[in-house]
């Protein structure tokens, strides 16, 4: 008898999903390790803020009700932040939803979607569930390459991913290099700057991103407070974008993806701003030391502007290493070859990392 199954759309079928790792408990129960430390998802070693806690903890009998659904004081408490009008402005359950809603609402079959290697997956994986067509062109010395970029743009491109700074190697893209690239844009294809690292990268080379949202019908930038502001698991992102793309937005998300704790926690993020200073500032100093120390262990360090560190590793398989280390107790993220990224913890946090790193290496030796 021959099985029929409900049809999933074969664009579908391709999409690799994504891997979670283990909790944090498990890893150490299986591998009988105690006090694992987890430096391989980019959050911030901080938590959030004491004053959100407090909030979250008030508001949690508040929780029989649908949430705003226009995140209406959010999106006031933003606009005065970032100095533009609430309608600019959009929430979302995570930026990673809006980079999929933008999908939805941009993307024909067969459209192109242009971007680099090396960055982050769901750039990857939004052109797929559109049956569109990935462009992925190579880093040049683990930057993105604007120029080559520029020159990939044809008649049926829609959308333009930049990680700035990029996620997994911690780079950013000049200000200037930026500008001429996005006037190389033509105006029907849509540039999405995702600064989820913003606040953790030199000012002088960030600031420039809402300007290009203000001067281009084509631009949109979008922040979150996952990292920085140590809301990870509330899920909250925003994006600053043209009128039009928050319309469309507007018309393909579900009525009420962000929800009431989020919208609560993220403004009293905002509002105890000196906590996320003080995480930026760890993070700084931390990547500084870090990169000094790893350095002088033979590992071949990539400039950061984010709070994790790219590195290639005096290895040959960062996934046998990564193995290894979390045999130590610590969860750092391979990736191709010898790479591994390693989020910066707090300073305890990191020299563990590194007595952990000089016992794996030192086993290499014997
Ligand atoms: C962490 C990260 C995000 C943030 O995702 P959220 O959904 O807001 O948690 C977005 N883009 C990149 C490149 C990231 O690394």
């Amino acid at each position: 008898m021959r099985l029929v199954r409900p049809k999933v759309r074969a664009c579908v079928q391709s999409i690799q999903p994504y891997q979670p790792g283990k909790p944090v408990e498990e890893v150490e129960r299986e591998l009988g390790v105690r006090g694992a430390v987890k430096l391989a998802s980019n959050e911030n070693p901080l938590g959030p803020a004491p004053q959100v806690i407090r909030v979250l903890k008030q508001a949690a009998g508040s929780i029989g009700v649908y949430p705003d659904g226009g995140c209406y004081y959010l999106r006031q408490a933003l606009g005065q932040y970032l100095k533009l009008r609430a309608e600019e402005i959009i929430i979302g359950n995570g930026s990673n939803e809006l980079l999929v809603l933008l999908g939805l609402a941009l993307l024909e079959p067969g459209d192109e979607v242009l971007t680099s290697q090396m960055s982050f997956v769901v750039y990857y994986s939004v052109p797929q569930l559109m049956d569109a067509k990935l462009i992925a062109v190579p880093m040049r010395n683990y930057q993105f390459d604007l120029e080559t970029m520029a020159r990939a743009i044809t008649r049926r491109t829609r959308i333009i991913f930049i990680a700035n700074p990029n996620n997994p190697t911690g780079t950013a893209v000049a200000p200037v290099a930026l500008r001429e690239f996005i006037k190389k844009v033509p105006k029907k294809c849509l540039v999405v700057l995702d600064e989820a690292y913003y606040e953790y990268a030199d000012s002088r080379i960030m600031g420039l991103s809402l300007d290009l949202v203000r001067e281009r019908e084509n631009v949109v930038v979008l922040r979150t407070f996952s990292k920085a502001y140590g809301l990870a698991g509330l899920r909250i992102g925003y994006g600053v974008a043209p009128k039009s793309i928050v319309d469309a937005i507007e018309r393909v998300r579900e009525p009420f993806s962000v929800n009431h704790l989020a919208q609560l926690g993220a403004r009293a993020a905002l509002e105890a701003g000196g906590h996320m200073r003080q995480s930026v500032e760890l993070a700084r100093s931390e990547r500084t030391r870090m990169g000094k120390i790893l350095a002088g262990m033979g590992f071949k360090i990539i400039p950061s502007q984010t709070n994790f560190i790219f590195t290639q590793a005096p290895i040959r398989d960062s996934q046998k290493f990564s193995r290894d280390l979390m045999r130590e107790g610590i969860i750092i993220r391979p990736f191709a070859g010898s790479h591994v990224r390693i989020t910066m913890g707090t300073r305890v946090q990191n020299d563990k990392m590194i007595r952990a790193v000089k016992r794996v290496l030192g086993n290499y030796k014997k």
